[in-house]
Parts: structure tokens; sequence; C-alpha cells
């Protein structure tokens, strides 16, 4: 998979993208993720990328032109192994279709991807006017820029490339997966006993078809519980 990311701040991604599961996905050639600058693309001496929203209000607004450019140069940048594939390009905006798993899976079966990361008060309309994208947030808050928002994508599409987690199968048992999609219920590891709280018998019994559905009870609690909690609140959360 290619994953180009559009920004104006390329050197966010550093540490990010070297870390463990992301730099040896790209070493292992899973993964070629690049970075762009919008500036690249801005004219005049000052390189400028923003400017006032017409009709007032606070803050600047990522002009059109230098986007769109941008985007347009990363696009004309296909490998000849990705010659035939369609890049889907998503831009990174609180008023997008909300990132869940359904989502991810949905990302991850692209050859191609483009993140158009915003700043300021975010984008020209022209800029989804031209482009099309499809528009994702990742939650309902605001960020200050789509960087993050970009790296919460990447990490997450990234895992479900075959050959990226160690364990195919761990993917698969994670939270939000699977056909019903349920959250994973309590896990543990050594020791047997902690200040008092013992491992669950049933782990401990080499049971496989209990542990099986011991689990499974567990999951379906912890998702009703989850479901059911008031906003605002953990009480109720294992
Ligand atoms: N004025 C915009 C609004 O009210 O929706 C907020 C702009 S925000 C300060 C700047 C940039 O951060 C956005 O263009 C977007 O790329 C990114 N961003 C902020 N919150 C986000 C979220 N929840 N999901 C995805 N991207 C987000």
């Amino acid at each position: 998979m290619r994953i180009d990311v559009v920004t104006l701040f390329p050197e966010m991604f550093q540490g990010f993208l070297e870390g463990s599961l992301l730099g040896a996905a790209q070493a292992a050639g899973l993964v070629d993720i690049r970075l762009t600058n919008i500036r690249d693309f801005a004219q005049g001496p000052h390189r400028q990328v923003d400017d006032k929203p017409y009709g007032g209000g606070p803050g600047m607004l990522l002009m059109p032109g230098p986007v769109v450019e941008c985007v347009e140069s990363v696009l004309a940048d296909a490998p000849p192994s990705l010659a035939a594939s369609k890049p889907h390009v998503l831009m990174l905006t609180p008023a997008g279709r909300p990132l869940t798993q359904e989502l991810v899976e949905e990302l991850a079966r692209h050859d191609r991807l483009v993140l158009l990361c915003g700043r300021y008060e975010g984008f020209d309309q022209r800029v989804t006017d031209t482009l099309k994208p499809e528009a994702i947030s990742i939650g309902d808050y605001v960020l200050s820029g789509g960087e993050v928002a970009a790296m919460v994508v990447i990490e997450a599409v990234t895992r479900l490339i075959p050959g990226v987690l160690g364990d195919a199968a761990s993917a698969d048992d994670d939270s939000f997966s699977g056909v019903d999609r349920l959250v994973e219920g309590p896990q543990y590891t050594r020791p047997r006993e902690f200040r008092g709280l013992r491992v669950p018998e049933v782990l401990l019994s080499g049971d496989h078809r209990r542990i099986a559905d011991w689990r499974r009870e567990q999951a379906l609690s912890a998702t009703q519980r989850r479901d059911r909690s008031p906003v605002g609140s953990d009480s109720d959360l294992p």
C-alpha cells in the first residue's frame, strides 16, 4: 500500500513513522509512506498558503491553489505497480464521516491513500469541490491540525495490511473486529496473583472450549456495559 500525506508540518511525522510496527512495515516494503509539504506549492516570496475568510470571521483558511496543486502533483507521481489503481483521497476534518473500525477496514482495501491535513480554520470549500475527497473525522472534538488525525488513520489502517502484525490472527480478535464487533473483555498475564487479585480459574484450565466461551461472555458483557455507559461516566467499565 502507498500512503501520501499532504501537510504543512511533515516534520511532525518523523518519530511516528520510524516507530516499531510502522518502521518495520516500511522496511519490509509492506507500506510506502510519503510526506509532501503544501508550502512547496505556494507562490510569492512569502510562500503564503492561508488567507482571511471572505465575509469575515476569525482565523485564516488554507487557500485552494497550493493545496490542490500539491495533491495533483502527488497523484501524478504513480509508481508503475500502482499505475492502474485509483488513489483514494481523504480529507481530515471534524465535519467528516466518523472513523470506525469498519471504515478502517474499507480504507485498508485501497492500494493507495492520500491524506489531506488541514490547519488554521480549515480548507477553502473549493479544495473539496475540486478534489472531491472523502471527508473523515477521528471524533467529535477539534484538533489544531489534521496531522494527528492522519497518524490515527495511518496506524489503524496499516495494522490491517497482511504481514504488518506479527500474529495475523490478532487483528481479527481485536475490539470492533469480527462479525459482531464486540469490544474485548478482560485479559491476564503473569503473575497468577497480584495484590490478592487472581487470574480467573477458567483461563488456567487448559480447556480451550471453556476459555473461548468465557471470553465471548466477557466480551458480550463489556460491549453491553460500554453501550449503556452514560456519557462522561466510566464507572461501569471493567
Ligand atoms: N474550523 C474547523 C471547524 O470548526 O470544523 C476546525 C479547523 S481545525 C482547527 C484545523 C484542522 O484540524 C482541520 O482542517 C482538520 O484537518 C483537523 N482536524 C481538527 N479536528 C479534527 C477531527 N476531529 N478529525 C479530523 N481532523 C480534524
